[in-house]
């Protein structure tokens, strides 16, 4: 499951809870990019203190659930199909053969094309989809059906929570003051208090 993660909320991990619980997956790994090429312009918490919050997360929710510092690690803009080749050459070396799953919301799925070599993504890679509040059922339709005629790919749609909740809002909440009210767990909450995140202005793109 790949994100900017910043910060990892409630909806991110109730969608990876509700991936792991229907579908028969060894793990699920968080991985947070280092740059997302559609947020280039927005200043974001640092690399550091976004695996930290994830990492918290993480721990609280058991051991099939790790974060992946791949992106960071690697320079420059983020892109999944670097990613996935990474992985699926470290888990070919190691004489697994399973196939990855993708893990995303609904908003992620629709606009899954503008991804670099999208093709070789929706070819190679099982899809997971969460609904993610205000979008519809209808379209999530179509573009399934489009990716399976045109690439092949194949999509499990999950019966996940819906929960509105996104990174843009809690960043948000922060500037205003206003509290949190159970968006975010606690220990991640804590972070970002003792660290003093998102408390300035911000460019959105
Ligand atoms: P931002 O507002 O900064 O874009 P975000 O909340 O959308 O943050 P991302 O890091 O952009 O979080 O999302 C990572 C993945 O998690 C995407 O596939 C996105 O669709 C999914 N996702 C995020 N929030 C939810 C949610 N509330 N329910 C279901 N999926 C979600
Ligand atoms: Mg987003």
């Amino acid at each position: 499951m790949g994100g900017t993660f910043d910060p990892v909320h409630c909806g991110h991990l109730s969608l990876a809870e509700d991936a792991f619980r229907q579908v028969p997956l060894d793990q699920i790994l968080f991985i947070p990019a280092k740059r997302s090429p559609f947020k280039l312009s927005r200043d974001m918490a640092s690399e550091e203190d976004r695996v930290a919050m994830l990492r918290a997360a993480a721990a609280e929710m058991g051991d099939c659930y790790r974060v992946s510092s791949i992106e960071i690690e690697r320079e420059g803009v983020s892109y999944t199909y670097e990613t996935l080749r990474a992985l699926r050459r470290e888990y070919a070396a190691e004489g697994k053969e399973d196939p990855l799953y993708f893990i995303t919301g609904t908003d992620t799925y629709l606009n899954l094309e503008l991804w670099r070599k999208s093709a070789e993504i929706l070819s190679t890679t099982v899809f997971i989809v969460g609904q993610r509040p205000g979008y519809e059922d209808e379209r999530l339709a179509e573009k399934m059906q489009y990716f399976r005629k045109t690439y092949g790919t194949r999509t499990l749609v999950i019966d996940n929570r819906e929960l509105d909740i996104s990174s843009t809002e809690i960043r948000q909440r922060i500037r205003a003051r206003e509290p949190l009210a159970g968006m975010v767990p606690k220990s991640v909450e804590q972070y970002i208090y003792e660290h003093g995140l998102y408390r300035t202005t911000e460019a959105e793109d």
